[in-house]
């Protein structure tokens, strides 16, 4: 085997996922029943519950029962696509899911129920059938200028505004 292929089968193989000894954290999300397929968005919470001992505290968490997550919700912000199935719920499991240098947190297991309601934090992005134009529309609202930039752009359209007047005073 080639060491991509190897690489590949270490990633995919759920024993070597058990074995590995890094911090897994696990949460428990609800999904409308029709969200199946769907991409969607999941602010993790800065706190989440240790996936080998769920809560009840061992060697993993160092005996916290759960893991820390840092950073602003922008920074905690997962994205994933569902399965086309959520009956009896599933568990995706989402290795490094802040990144190489993120949260410490070297797996997490996110565990979706069909429900009526999205729980708090949890986005429908994209519908099952990739549809581009509506995930570019989606982008711009994710990345919304900090407070600051909107400010100068209110006072920039004030600025433009107030010229104009001047400017029909002075031409009267
Ligand atoms: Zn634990």
């Amino acid at each position: 085997m080639n060491a991509m292929g190897e690489a590949l089968s270490r990633v995919l193989d759920p024993a070597a996922l058990d074995a590995c000894d890094k911090p897994r954290g696990r949460l428990v999300i609800e999904v409308p029943a029709d969200w199946a397929g769907a991409v969607i968005e999941v602010v993790i919470p800065t706190r989440v519950a240790c996936a080998r001992c769920d809560g009840g505290g061992c060697e993993g968490c160092g005996l916290r029962g759960g893991h820390r997550v840092p950073g602003d919700p922008t920074g905690r912000l997962v994205r994933t696509r569902l399965p086309s199935a959520l009956e009896g719920g599933v568990v995706l499991r989402i290795l490094r899911p802040f990144g190489d240098d993120g949260a410490g947190i070297a797996q997490l297991h996110l565990e979706v129920r069909a429900g009526t309601a999205a729980s708090a934090g949890v986005t429908w992005c994209a519908s099952a059938v990739p549809e581009e134009p509506r995930i570019e529309r989606a982008e711009p609202r994710a990345v919304a200028p900090p407070l600051g930039a909107r400010k100068a752009a209110t006072y920039a359209t004030i600025a433009v505004a107030l010229a104009a007047l001047v400017a029909f005073v002075l031409g009267r």
